[in-house]
């Protein structure tokens, strides 16, 4: 048999999702020897109410590179703007692009079904473009086709639940209890959000509501922090769950 590749590839729509939803998730493959890579659809460029979209788009981009090293991890930014990601061409074949450069065994993105439509556009856009790698007739900048689709795994949606406000119940389970740390330490690099979201939303507790939505998904499996998955289990798509396999028993199957 041959030896996967161990990489993972997360993408999130802005900075700072992959750090709320899965890196606890990155940290425990980490450990396992994965090799991480962390992108972002936006350098979320509408994240400041006083600096203008240059400028807060640089400071998050940096923000991101630092959370992102703290796994060894590359960071990259499709360039797409905050609140208009774009299921187009452009945009589809940027991603494609990533993947065939990345060559991820995994794929971790944005729930299809979120509070808002540039988390649900991500997820729709990453779903295509893991197809889309392989398709030798799809042209990216003489980067070539990858040889396989990767397993495809939907974070939770923020808060845990959908637009009509139902819990998406979790396939997935996995305990991140020894990796709250380094999770909390990614997500505190983003330090402008933090004070973004204190001014915008008067929200105090950045930290505190990523601990509360791990909790949630710990106390489904009588841990202290988790995070919940569900698998794209779609046609062509691999369908054994390699989580399972290589995290084994932080993993719990609902
Ligand atoms: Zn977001």
């Amino acid at each position: 048999m041959n030896k996967i590749n161990t990489t993972v590839l997360a993408i999130g729509a802005h900075p700072d999702d992959v750090e709320f939803l899965c890196a606890g998730t990155l940290a425990l493959l980490k450990n396992k020897g994965w090799n991480i890579h962390i992108a972002t659809m936006t350098p979320g460029d509408c994240g400041s109410a006083t600096l203008s979209r240059e400028e807060i788009s640089c400071i998050r981009k940096k923000e991101a590179t630092l959370s992102a090293s703290m796994l060894d991890s590359g960071y990259d930014c499709m360039e797409s703007e905050d609140l208009f990601i774009s299921y187009d061409k452009k945009t589809l074949t940027r991603v494609t692009r990533l993947i065939r450069k990345v060559k991820p065994t995994i794929v971790i993105t944005m729930s299809p079904s979120d509070y808002m439509v540039d988390h649900e556009m991500t997820s729709k856009i990453v779903q295509t473009s893991c197809f889309a790698a392989g398709v030798v007739n799809v042209e990216t900048d003489n980067v070539k086709a990858y040889d396989k689709i990767p397993y495809l795994y939907y974070m939770d949606p923020i808060e845990g639940k959908d637009k009509f406000g139902h819990k998406i119940e979790a396939g997935i389970i996995v305990d991140i209890s020894d990796v709250i740390t380094i999770k909390e330490k990614m997500l505190a690099a983003h330090k402008s959000q933090r004070e973004w979201l204190l001014q915008h939303h008067g929200m105090d507790e950045y930290i505190i509501a990523m601990k509360t939505l791990s909790a949630d998904r710990g106390e489904e499996i009588k841990k202290n922090f988790a995070e919940g998955f569900r698998q794209h289990l779609g046609h062509a798509f691999p369908q054994d769950d390699i989580l399972k396999s290589e995290l084994g028993e932080a993993v719990h199957l609902m």
